[in-house]
């Protein structure tokens, strides 16, 4: 994209033409296409960085419709990441893309190529597992972000360094099936997406900025947010000392 397409951006303040060069040099792999991922996919396409990897299993339905803002009504029956692609290209004609259709939980390992940050944009907790043993494996920097009703919740992670999402939820729910799908606003799961987006440009451009790592929990409907301390988990089965 031309330089003028980001002026605004590098003249924000904690930002400037460096960070920006960096991002463009970046990649980010999106686990989820849902209303988080879709904010989160659109906000860092439109702030340049370099290639997305897009991977969702399902296809487009019209309940999905209010808040995934990747798709619109001619989008209905589509595999998500190739309508993602489709809306993320014409927004950025110069964005590599890569689809997989793919089950999070059973083929992650299929995945090839490599990127710099992962985004964990999904909405069951198995999956959400898969995701963290992943990321630790490729020692990868990952940002949870999920959402339900007026709630949602943000966790950036350097599993070698910091606690993963499974020192949260690994031992609980490691033998459950996954939670039904509840109700949401979309504009609660498009602020945790773009929440991510902005945290991944820091992750992208800064040297280590979480160095403690960070677990947000979000009352959007009262607009609150705090802070929870979040300890490694000895016992965690992904990142854990007995592993
Ligand atoms: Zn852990």
């Amino acid at each position: 994209m031309q330089d003028s397409y980001y002026v605004r951006q590098v003249q924000a303040q904690h930002f400037g033409l460096a960070q920006q060069k960096r991002l463009e040099a970046s990649s980010v792999l999106i686990l989820g296409l849902g209303g988080v991922g879709s904010a989160a996919a659109l906000y860092l396409a439109s702030a340049g960085i370099s290639r997305v990897g897009l991977v969702d299993s399902g296809r487009v339905k019209e309940s999905n419709l209010h808040r995934q803002i990747l798709y619109t009504p001619g989008d209905l029956g589509q595999s998500k990441p190739r309508a993602a692609k489709e809306e993320l290209t014409r927004r950025r004609p110069d964005l590599q893309c890569l689809p997989y259709a793919i089950d999070v939980e059973n083929q992650l390992q299929e995945i090839d190529e490599s990127y710099d940050l992962l985004l964990d944009c999904l909405d069951n907790v198995q999956p959400r597992l898969a995701a963290a043993s992943f990321a630790y494996e490729k020692e990868l920097i990952s940002i949870s972000g999920g959402a339900k009703d007026w709630e949602g919740f943000l966790l950036v992670s350097n599993s070698k360094k910091t606690a993963c999402f499974a020192c949260l939820y690994g031992g609980l729910y490691r033998n459950k099936e996954p939670y039904p799908s509840p109700g949401i606003m979309g504009a609660c799961a498009g602020m945790v997406g773009t929440l991510q987006a902005a945290f991944s440009m820091r992750c992208l451009t800064e040297e280590n900025p979480f160095p403690r790592g960070k677990f947000l929990s979000l009352d959007v409907r009262h607009g609150q947010a705090q802070e929870i301390t979040l300890d490694k988990n000895p016992s965690c089965p992904v990142c854990g000392q007995l592993r």
